[in-house]
């Protein structure tokens, strides 16, 4: 069965996003079976495989509210090598159309079990908010890997987040767990960056991924090509570090 991981963080623009395609990307070049799934309406993640988010017949959003299976609405990024169920601007509407339902949390859930034997890993991207789409997706997965960038103001976002984590664990999701912390858009040039990385390390130990992700300006101009990063220029020093992270990826989930 797929191991299912959440891209979370309530912070916008912290590279959730990035992390999420090039990860699912990294992860296919290495010979394994991915599913990624956009839970932000902005489509972004969507958009960054390759998929025209106006183009879909049916989304993420079909899914959550039972209209259509996870076999049904994904569709393929050639690509990425990669399958993708979408989003788009519909999806904002789910959240209220969700507020009367029973087990409105778990509907990512139920949906993805029945696709489970299809793939080894299932991606989620998380909008920027701890809302009941982020809800949906930390219900589903077993781990969250949680991308930030080492600034002064980032440890004081993550006690929000680990409070949520802990919350969703005792009450919602017994598997729940923080797999890691990916340091991302890192400039090891800048002396603040590193001792935040430093301080991470201190504090969170063996919860910080040892892959480190570099600023690279290749990762930003993929998307506009519909491209993940790793695919657009394989050699670009974010491209690469991508990949050892999809390495690192494989090798923690053998221990789960
Ligand atoms: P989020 O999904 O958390 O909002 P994104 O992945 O969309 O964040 O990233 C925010 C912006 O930063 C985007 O413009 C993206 O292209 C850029 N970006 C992300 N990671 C990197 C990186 N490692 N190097 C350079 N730019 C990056
Ligand atoms: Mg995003």
């Amino acid at each position: 069965m797929a191991k299912i991981f959440c891209v979370a963080n309530q912070k916008g623009g912290v590279g959730k996003t990035t992390t999420t395609v090039n990860l699912a990307a990294g992860l296919a070049k290495v010979g394994q079976r991915v599913l990624m799934v956009d839970l932000d309406p902005q489509g972004n993640a969507t958009m960054g495989s390759g998929i025209d988010k106006r183009q879909l017949k049916l989304t993420v959003y079909d899914v959550l509210l039972e209209s259509a299976s996870v076999a049904e609405a994904k569709v393929r990024s050639d690509k990425g090598g990669f399958d993708v169920l979408g989003a788009n601007r519909e999806l904002a509407g789910a959240e209220v159309e969700l507020v009367d339902v029973e087990r409105r949390e778990q509907r990512l859930k139920t949906a993805l079990a029945a696709a489970g034997s299809d793939y080894d890993f299932v991606l989620v991207d998380c909008p920027p908010s701890l809302s009941m789409l982020t809800l949906n997706g930390l219900c589903a997965a077993h781990g969250v890997i949680v991308p930030m960038q080492c600034e002064y103001f980032a440890l004081e976002g993550l006690t929000d987040l680990v409070n949520t984590i802990k919350q969703v664990h005792a009450n919602l999701n017994r598997d729940l767990k923080i797999i890691g912390l990916l340091r991302v858009m890192f400039d090891p040039r800048i002396t603040l960056q590193q001792q935040v990385s430093e301080q991470l390390k201190a504090h969170f130990k063996d919860k910080v991924f040892n892959t480190v992700i570099p600023r690279n300006v290749r990762l930003a101009e993929a998307p506009s090509y519909g491209l993940p990063g790793v695919v657009f220029d394989p050699a670009a020093r974010g491209s690469t570090a991508y990949v050892d992270f999809a390495a690192e990826m494989v090798e923690r989930i053998k221990t789960m």
